[in-house]
């Protein structure tokens, strides 16, 4: 069921957006040569219990996954481009890095992710992390009422078709409120001017992500990591949006 959100109820959202939005922003700057990963989702359970946040991954366990997450936070490095479980790695000179993070304060969840190279970056993943950057403002700018839910994959798509980059359809962005995951579905390709109509009080994360040599996947041992089936290195970016009569109101936007 795709719910819509009244004003007041988008109001009550920004809490969180604003909360994951810090949080994005605090791993950003702590990723760095000689940091480990559980580091970073430790820096993660921390802010959330200051805030007064909830995880939302914590507890999280879909079909997919091989046990409950345990973990606060999304690490995934190089060639793990969702879902990575932080474990004991310890981020080396040109590494790429992926963290998504969800939390949610009052009852209402916020998801955002980002990617950011590590000591001196390679400049093909410099690239590859500004064309997915790319491709979530395209997707945005298409999020405004009367416009289709294609119009957004479509934009997504677009980006990625001029960078050379195949789209993989498995995993893309969805709708977001009391729970993490809701409808609706938001591929990251898809037919301009075809699918589900945009309505004011839509809120959606949309998370292009992009793999530099494939579209294919395959799943680590852990049930949960994601990499491409090729070894080449992923990007991914999202923010949670609510439509409105205007512009559409970016809720993880970092300050
Ligand atoms: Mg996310």
């Amino acid at each position: 069921m795709i719910e819509l959100r009244t004003p007041t109820q988008i109001e009550q959202m920004r809490p969180a957006g604003r909360f994951v939005a810090s949080v994005i922003s605090a791993l950003a700057e702590k990723a760095a040569v000689g940091v480990n990963l559980l580091e970073l989702d430790e820096l993660a359970h921390r802010m959330i219990k200051d805030a007064g946040a909830e995880s939302c991954y914590i507890d999280y366990h879909p079909s997919f996954g091989a046990s409950p997450f345990g973990k606060v936070l999304c690490t995934s490095v190089n060639d793990a481009v969702l879902h990575g479980l932080p474990h004991d790695y310890t981020l080396a000179d040109g590494d790429l890095l992926s963290v998504d993070f969800a939390a949610s304060i009052d009852g209402w969840v916020s998801d955002s992710a980002l990617s950011v190279t590590v000591g001196t970056p390679d400049p093909k993943d410099q690239r590859l992390i500004d064309t997915a950057q790319q491709a979530l403002d395209a997707g945005i700018a298409q999020a405004r009422g009367g416009n289709r839910l294609g119009d957004i994959s479509a934009a997504i798509g677009d980006v990625a078709r001029a960078a050379d980059l195949s789209v993989n359809l498995q995993f893309g962005g969805h709708g977001v409120g009391r729970t993490m995951h809701g409808e609706p579905h938001v591929p990251n390709d898809g037919r301009a001017g075809r699918g589900l109509k945009l309505k004011p009080g839509l809120v959606i994360a949309i998370e292009p992500w992009f793999l530099h040599t494939t579209d294919e996947i395959v799943f680590d041992p852990d049930g949960w990591t994601i990499r491409s089936a090729d070894g080449s290195r992923g990007a991914h970016v999202e923010h949670t949006i609510a439509i409105t009569d205007g512009d559409p109101i970016v809720l993880t936007a970092r300050g």
